[in-house]
């Protein structure tokens, strides 16, 4: 569903992903580790669309992200047709991002009305059942300043699953939480993990986590993926000693 072709990102001299390959099949969560700096966030803003790679393909569901056929030519994707891959992703971030001015409910059906062209009710229909999903169904009417980092991450996470996605991106989502409050935000995306058949791409350091809902971990380091494995693998017996002083660093 996601695959990274030879791409490369610099920023200046720093070459942040060096002629980087992977790939994510559908339905699959795979986790992003390693040190601080390898370029875990930069993949995930790739896929957003955030920033452009310098070199290289990014494909999303067997679309390209960085170019388009035009007539028989391979050209630069527009802006249009970037868009309308993006729509597949939805993103998780650090900082939750809700709209600060708009209740929780209008935070979750605003863009399924606006760029999924849903009506208001279905919208609002399909915005309870996920707040009940993430277990907030009695906070449909708070502002976000109301709610807690906890649960203001549980309705961005709400907000993310209201557009369908396919894939869902989760970047570092329990780091600006007080640690009570991590449990609660893991729970939720346990079950998502084990009850739906969306696929996901994390970027996380909470490694209990990891270890329990991916399919595959994705050891970076200096811009390259250095080992890949299941979890059981990664974290009991790695092979690469980069992947174990990281671990025994973090573990
Ligand atoms: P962390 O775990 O700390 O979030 P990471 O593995 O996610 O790290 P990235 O955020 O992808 O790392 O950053 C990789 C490198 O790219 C870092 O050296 C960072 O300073 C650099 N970098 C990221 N974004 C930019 C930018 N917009 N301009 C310049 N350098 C950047």
């Amino acid at each position: 569903l996601i695959r990274f072709d030879r791409v490369t990102k610099r920023f200046g001299d720093n070459t942040v992903l060096d002629d980087l390959d992977f790939s994510v099949s559908s339905g699959k969560h795979v986790t992003l580790i390693g040190p601080s700096g390898s370029g875990k966030t930069t993949i995930l803003r790739l896929l957003m669309t955030l920033i452009k790679p310098d070199q290289g393909k990014i494909q999303v569901d067997g679309e390209c992200l960085t170019h388009e056929n035009r007539g028989g030519k391979l050209v630069e994707a527009s802006e249009k047709h970037t868009r309308e891959v993006r729509k597949k992703i939805g993103m998780v971030f650090q900082q939750f991002n809700l709209f600060p001015n708009m209740r929780v409910l209008r935070n979750i059906t605003e863009a399924p009305v606006h760029v999924l062209g849903l009506s208001k009710d279905e919208a609002e229909e399909r915005a309870r059942e996920l707040l009940d999903l993430v277990g907030l169904g009695d906070k449909c009417d708070a502002y976000p300043t109301q709610l807690s980092g906890g649960q203001q991450q549980r309705v961005a996470i709400a907000r993310a699953l209201a557009m369908r996605p396919q894939v869902m991106l989760l970047d570092e989502v329990t780091s600006a939480l007080d640690p009570e409050l991590v449990a609660g935000v893991l729970d939720v995306l346990r079950d998502i993990a084990h009850t739906t058949d969306i696929t996901m791409l994390c970027v996380t350091h909470e490694m209990n986590f990891a270890r329990d809902i991916s399919d595959e971990v994705l050891m970076f380091d200096s811009g390259r993926v250095i080992e890949a494995g299941p979890p059981e693998k990664i974290f009991t017996e790695p092979e690469h000693e980069r992947t174990r002083e990281f671990l025994s660093a973090v573990l």
